[in-house]
């Protein structure tokens, strides 16, 4: 059995109690590797590692930073192809969504923040003849950075590159659902020479070492992306020890469209928007509100879109839907679509588990696109995250009503609306509770722009300099001239 290992002061290595946790490929359902099940002795060795680390990376020159960064980059994009297929067996996802959003996407952010130290200047704040003051901006030690299994080198990359720009040093925890492409960008760090203990990967169950990287009294900062009530557990062990946390959580994101909406391409956009990575992305839109005129038309239109839509082998290169990434998931998704039937939604397509034609997907995780109307926008269904490819369709008549409808979960990520009306685009986007809004598109990124959500979908902002500035402390320093 193929086993993936710990990278802590540079070595490759397995957990301490020598203990492993078995990985699964979703897409067959069958174990294929194991992973280390880290403890709190693994993250003190890692911790240590990268204290050390930390006395050399936070005094090397920017440019020197940057370079390592982007060597990262050269390496992974020579790679991409082995990268991709490991990211797709690892989550079910389909390989060409890894080929052209995940990969490259991971890449990007080690280019972008690689270069975006270069660019960066102090301020300084000048007192005439007293004096002036100057500002440095520090970076705070070892960050603990923990990520989910939706995106995994997307989103854990997101965290180390701004942190490893600024001159920190990382220990890393990617979800033990999905640790492949992690060690895989270990291996990556080992062979551009990146310095030792710099970046630790450390793998195992959140509850464990998760837990210990979060409480770990020395750890100064913790970047989070995950799941709210795991985020509310991180927030309150953080608090306590004044740590300074970066919570990216999860969504139950309105898509909003008005019947001046250029149809056509809002259906082909909604599509993906809805069922993109079988709709398991923190920004996928998942409750759908039509103005009443236009809805039997979007409902027909968008339902025969979404037929094309079907889950098949994440490994062969036209599958546009792959699989659920865990059995728990799964099922999770499959008890949500039972629930919308009891609270009287009807099933407009999808609503069962699938088994693709290939035969070495027969016991693999599949679940149709599923669309479901006729549902209280107020129900469990609609106002809990399920995370998977279900939707809900519900007509609207006024722009106050879907502002309610829209604003009344406890989440706040991003939101869609689609409408040719320029003053209700801006007073809406204006007035809806999101971290992000997009008019006439959706997933529209941009690196430079804050990341992040509102309510219980989140605290503080990742992307630019939101991310430089939370990766390092200001201080201010007062020159006297008198
Ligand atoms: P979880 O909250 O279950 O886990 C996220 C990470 O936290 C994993 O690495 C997990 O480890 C770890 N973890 C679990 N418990 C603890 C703990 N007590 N202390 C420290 N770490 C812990 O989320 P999922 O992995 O299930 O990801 C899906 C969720 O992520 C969804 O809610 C989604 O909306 C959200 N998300 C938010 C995004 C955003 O930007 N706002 C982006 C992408 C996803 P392990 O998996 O090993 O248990």
């Amino acid at each position: 059995m193929e086993k993936i290992f710990n990278y802590i002061n540079g070595n490759f290595v397995s957990a301490i109690s020598e203990e492993w946790i078995d990985n699964y490929e979703p897409a067959t359902g069958q174990v294929y590797s194991q992973l280390p099940r880290s403890k709190a002795e693994d993250i003190q060795m890692a911790y240590e590692a990268a204290r050390n680390a930390f006395v050399y990376w936070s005094q090397l020159s920017t440019e020197d930073r940057s370079n390592y960064l982007l060597k990262i980059a050269d390496k992974i994009e020579k790679r991409l192809e082995e990268f991709a297929q490991a990211e797709s067996k690892d989550t079910g996802k389909p390989i060409q969504l890894a080929k052209t959003v995940d990969i490259p996407r991971a890449i990007s952010n080690f280019r972008f923040f690689a270069t975006a130290i270069l660019h960066a200047h102090d301020e300084a704040y000048d007192m005439g003849k007293i004096g002036f003051n100057y500002v440095k901006r520090k970076p705070l030690g070892v960050a603990g950075l923990i990520a989910p299994w939706n995106l995994p080198l997307y989103l854990l990359t997101w965290k180390i590159a701004p942190a490893l720009a600024v001159g920190n040093t990382a220990i890393a925890k990617p979800s033990e659902v999905t640790p492949y492409t992690a060690f895989l960008l270990a291996k990556v760090c080992d062979e551009v020479g990146l310095p030792k203990g710099v970046l630790n990967i450390v793998h195992g169950y959140g509850a464990e070492v998760g837990e210990a990287i979060v409480t770990h009294p020395k750890i100064p900062v913790i970047s989070f992306t995950g799941g709210t009530t795991t985020g509310k557990r991180i927030a309150q062990n953080a608090g306590l020890l004044l740590k300074k946390v970066s919570l990216e959580l999860g969504g139950k994101n309105p898509c909003i469209i008005f019947d001046d909406a250029d149809l056509q391409r809002c259906i082909e956009i909604s599509v993906r928007g809805a069922f993109n990575n079988q709709g398991q992305i923190c920004l996928c839109s998942s409750r759908f509100f039509v103005q009443k005129k236009l809805y039997e038309t979007f409902k027909n239109s968008f339902i025969q879109k979404v037929k094309t839509f079907q889950p098949n082998d994440p490994m062969l290169p036209n599958t546009s839907m792959g699989a659920i990434v865990s059995e728990m998931q799964f099922q999770k998704v499959l008890f949500y679509i039972e629930e919308a039937k009891k609270l009287g939604g009807k099933v407009l397509c999808g609503g069962e588990p699938v088994e693709p034609i290939n035969e070495r997907c027969k016991n693999g995780w599949f679940i149709e696109p599923t669309v479901i109307e006729n549902l209280d926008p107020y129900c469990s269904v609609n106002q809990e995250e399920i995370f998977g490819p279900v939707i809900t369709l519900t007509p609207f008549e006024t722009e106050k009503e879907v502002l309610e409808y829209a604003n009344s979960v406890s989440y706040g990520l991003s939101a869609v609306l689609w409408t040719q009306n320029l003053k209700r685009a801006h007073v809406l986007a204006d007035q809806l509770e999101a971290g992000i809004v997009w008019v006439n598109n959706w997933m529209v990124r941009d690196l430079r722009t804050p990341f992040g959500g509102v309510k219980e979908s989140g605290v503080g902002r990742e992307g630019g300099i939101e991310a430089l500035h939370f990766y390092t402390e200001p201080k201010n320093i007062f020159i006297g001239l008198l």
